[in-house]
């Protein structure tokens, strides 16, 4: 794996030295079970309780807010599912844009009466502040916007959103799930109810995550059982999992502000190389208001598929967009929202930067990504 440029940090980053160092005792040393009352399970506990602490700090909330569950996917419909059955009032908002975990599981509440407003967004991806207030009715149950879009990058105005949810009395539920651990995400400051993050995001490991729920908002299990997590999300804990999470949240909280910086430099580098140097390419997603690693530019011609097996064979990992439905095929649906034609929308990939993206990678993919579409233009005679 030397020679790899690995670019789909978006999809999954490498688990941070420090991070597998908080973990390893959690496997063989300290095994018990944090439901147990003698000394290994004590011990068990501490670490859940040591990493909900972290977590709350990264987000600013208090511990006993923090449900750990499986990951973003899980977070996202305990959110919603459990906001829906506790709740009174049968509509939920949410965006064209928003991760699957989220859609689906507002269509699966299509069948249980509730009705589902899609916002649209704008040609840069962020929905209006003013569709959502006009969106609102009596029968408002939820909201649920993410705070960064996986695809395009695109930050959504979520202070704005969470002011009026507040005003309006309605929860506010954001995916933050690509956004923690990049740059700084306050639930006090920014009036948000529930939030989902996800460990493999941000340099922690893959199937750990956390709801936050607001210590006021009614929720119903999802995963019923020995009641952990304050009987909202039942099993025994993944221990290892979740100390790993706190250490990456806690890296998360030292580093960001730096790494963050980092990315943006490198991210508009490669950005203004590609368009410069590529004729027929436009950059996907808001040029400023998003995620310092997300690069997605779609390229005249060149279908998104095709040219990522390309760029592989250079030993460049990229992707044509979320990670969940590029074996799919099915059409770009946030490019389509944002205004692309299909055949443009087919033509995109995403790049995402990581911790161990260098200004080295950088040079290194733009020479890769000019000579590539040279060659499959040439090949397809179509531009
Ligand atoms: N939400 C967003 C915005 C994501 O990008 C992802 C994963 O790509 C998820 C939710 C699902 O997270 P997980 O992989 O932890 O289930």
């Amino acid at each position: 794996m030397e020679n790899i440029i690995y670019l789909d940090n978006a999809a999954s980053t490498s688990v941070d030295p420090r991070v597998v160092e908080a973990m390893l005792p959690y496997f063989s040393q300290y095994y018990g079970n944090p439901s147990a009352i003698h000394p290994m399970g004590r011990l068990a506990d501490e670490a859940l309780e040591t990493a909900r602490e972290q977590v709350a700090r990264l987000i600013n909330c208090q511990p006993e807010e923090i449900i750990f569950t499986s990951g973003g996917t899980e977070s996202d419909n305990l959110a919603i599912t459990g906001v829906a059955s506790a709740c009174r009032g049968n509509h939920i908002i949410t965006s064209e844009i928003e991760h699957h975990a989220v859609l689906e599981a507002c269509h699966a509440l299509v069948k249980k009466g509730f009705e589902i407003t899609y916002l649209p967004v704008d040609r840069s991806g962020q929905v209006s502040a003013q569709d959502l207030q006009a969106a609102i009715t009596p029968q408002t149950a939820l909201v649920s916007i993410m705070a960064a879009n996986n695809v395009i990058g695109t930050l959504q105005p979520i202070a704005e959103i969470g002011a009026i949810c507040r005003k309006r009395g309605v929860f506010f539920h954001t995916d933050a799930v690509q956004m923690a651990g990049h740059l700084s995400v306050d639930v006090k400051r920014d009036n948000i109810d529930l939030l989902s993050l996800s460990g493999h995001k941000f340099n922690g490991p893959k199937g750990v995550g956390i709801l936050f729920a607001r210590s006021e908002i009614p929720l119903s299990p999802l995963i019923l059982g020995g009641g952990q997590e304050a009987g909202l999300r039942s099993g025994t804990e993944n221990v290892p999992g979740i100390a790993g999470l706190g250490v990456a949240s806690e890296i998360a909280m030292a580093e960001m502000e730096s790494e963050a910086k980092r990315l943006c430099k490198l991210r508009d580098d490669l950005i203004n190389r590609i368009l410069a140097d590529i004729p027929g390419t436009c950059l996907n997603g808001h040029p400023g208001k998003r995620l310092p690693n997300n690069v997605n530019i779609s390229f005249e011609g060149i279908e998104g598929e095709y040219f990522t097996k390309e760029l592989s064979k250079q030993g460049i990992c990229v992707s044509t967009g979320s990670a969940c439905s590029s074996e799919s095929h099915e059409a770009p649906y946030v490019l389509l929202a944002i205004g692309r034609e299909r055949e443009l929308a087919n033509c995109s990939i995403r790049l995402s930067l990581g911790k161990m993206t260098t200004a080295e990678d950088v040079n290194k993919t733009v020479a890769a990504i000019c000579s590539v579409a040279a060659k499959i233009r040439k090949q397809t005679r179509v531009w």
